[in-house]
């Protein structure tokens, strides 16, 4: 019932599909040229063939293992630009560890040709706002990071991080709960969270250097692999004119995109039937509900290995993200 229901509103979720190349321990030596003949990317569709059987998916791009990071940008750059005009905006990277989820979002953000979604979505924002002065509009930047790793959520700027007990003790003897919670606005709201005022790109790109150390210090203490955790970045954006009335500008569309909340459904059966630990992402899915429903835009990747080893995984993502779509 739920695939038909998903089926029936298909097309109302954008979903790209990003294969990587291979790496060189899997094989590819010093040139990548092509894919493991396990792997066809085609314009819109991929092929993937097991054990003999090709297995056809279409998504609405598929970026193939040349895709620059600059052509993925090209192709989110408007979904960015609608945060400015008071959108809420979630892009999220799905896929198994070693797919590409991380450098697609954050890429390499050292080298220029590198740097992935997350800093070149900052450098926009922050540029068209600078932009948007001048039209007498003025914004305010609030940045938030944190992870959720089993039920249980880490604030990764949180500064009273001292020594190794700080975590076990932040999240239960302290007694930081870490509530979330909807506002009658669609506003999340997680209680403790640090939330900090920014103003330029190279305040975010600190706290998100602060952010992927703190993660791996709590790697190291839960002593458990980061593929089983996931990091939200929230950069809550207010938009004032002159007059000081908010949303002029901003655009409403009140119609329900039915399609959107359906992907948390589809994340909850899927969560329950793979790992047979239900509502295993039950946090992660309510902290982005206002994101997956309403007049919200929201875009998956879904993140491909061509190792041949992973032709199973691939497929499971595959068939996750065609459902979705
Ligand atoms: P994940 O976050 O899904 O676990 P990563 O983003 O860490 O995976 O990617 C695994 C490895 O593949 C990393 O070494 C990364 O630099 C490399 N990689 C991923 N995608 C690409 C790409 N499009 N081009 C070049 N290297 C890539």
């Amino acid at each position: 019932k739920l695939h038909n229901t998903i089926l029936e509103l298909k097309g109302n979720i954008r979903v790209f599909c990003r294969v990587r190349p291979l790496l060189p321990d899997e094989g590819a030596g010093a040139e990548v040229i092509s894919y493991p003949s396990s792997l066809e990317a085609h314009g819109r569709g991929i092929d993937l063939l097991q054990s003999g059987q090709k297995h056809p998916f279409s998504f609405d791009k598929v970026f193939a293992y040349d895709a620059s990071q600059e052509d993925v940008f090209v192709e989110i750059s408007q979904l960015v630009q609608s945060a400015l005009d008071g959108y809420k905006v979630c892009i999220f990277a799905y896929g198994q560890t070693g797919s590409g989820k991380t450098y697609t979002m954050m890429g390499r953000p050292e080298t220029p040709e590198q740097k992935g979604l997350i800093p070149r979505s900052l450098e926009q924002i922050f540029q068209s706002s600078q932009s948007l002065l001048a039209q007498g509009w003025k914004y305010k930047m609030q940045a938030s990071m944190l992870e959720i790793y089993n039920e249980t959520i880490r604030d990764l700027l949180s500064t009273n991080r001292s020594g190794p007990d700080t975590l076990r003790a932040e999240n239960g003897v302290v007694g930081k709960q870490y509530a979330i919670k909807h506002d009658a606005n669609g506003n999340t709201h997680v209680s403790d969270l640090t939330i900090v005022d920014v103003c330029s790109i190279k305040e975010v790109s600190s706290l998100l250097h602060q952010a992927a150390q703190s993660r791996s210090v709590g790697k190291t203490q839960m002593n458990e692999q980061s593929s089983r955790s996931h990091f939200v970045f929230t950069l809550r954006i207010s938009g004032t004119n002159e007059s000081g009335a908010t949303g002029d500008r901003l655009k409403e569309t009140q119609a329900i995109n039915k399609s959107l909340s359906c992907l948390s459904d589809v994340i909850f059966a899927l969560a329950k039937k793979e790992d047979h630990v239900p509502f295993r992402n039950s946090k992660l899915t309510y902290l982005l509900q206002p994101c997956l429903g309403g007049d919200s835009k929201t875009l998956m990747f879904v993140n491909i290995s061509p190792d041949p080893a992973s032709v199973g995984e691939s497929l499971c993502s595959l068939r996750f993200a065609a459902r979705v779509n």
